[in-house]
């Protein structure tokens, strides 16, 4: 189970704190677009999510968009946000994420993937050999593609052992 197993899961990427990346040595988020980062019915982002954005950077967090979707719709949708991204990220495989280390010229260890789908994102994140986080998704998706990963998801959660909250986590040290 360890390949679907998340290193950690928050609510939403804005639920994590520069504080608690900092302490784990984390200099930079990678971060899937639909239902992690933007919702398809907000395509311009909530205000919590330009505070988070906002605080990332005055922490010297560096935030990028790793997604399977094409440099058009990618740059489409984070235009309003002036993010950087790595397009065709081939998730569940390492592909993208490992070309958005190299870019970033950083460590492994000093970067970590979020996202909202266990068989693409976190599998792909542990792939790569980076930490990963698991987000609840912002909106609830009819994309049958999705809705499937759904039914296998629900399987692996019964088999998996209980998640660890980064919060949670942080608080112990
Ligand atoms: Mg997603």
């Amino acid at each position: 189970m360890a390949v679907f197993t998340p290193t950690w899961a928050v609510e939403a990427i804005y639920g994590l704190t520069a504080q608690s990346l900092k302490q784990q040595g984390i200099k930079a988020v990678l971060t899937d677009l639909d239902n992690t980062l933007i919702a398809w019915n907000n395509p311009d982002g909530t205000p919590e999510l330009r505070a988070w954005l906002t605080a990332m950077k005055a922490a010297g967090i560096t935030v990028m968009v790793v997604s399977n979707n094409n440099r058009q719709r990618i740059g489409r949708a984070v235009a309003n946000l002036d993010l950087p991204f790595e397009p065709r990220a081939l998730k569940p495989l390492p592909v993208g994420i490992d070309r958005a280390v190299r870019r970033l010229g950083l460590a492994k260890s000093a970067c970590v993937m979020v996202g909202d789908q266990l068989l693409t994102d976190v599998v792909a994140g542990n792939a790569a050999g980076v930490r990963t986080i698991l987000v609840r998704p912002l909106v609830e998706t009819d994309q049958w593609n999705t809705r499937i990963n759904r039914f296998f998801e629900r399987l692996i959660f019964k088999m998996m052992s209980p998640l660890h909250y980064l919060e949670e986590l942080n608080d112990k040290h």
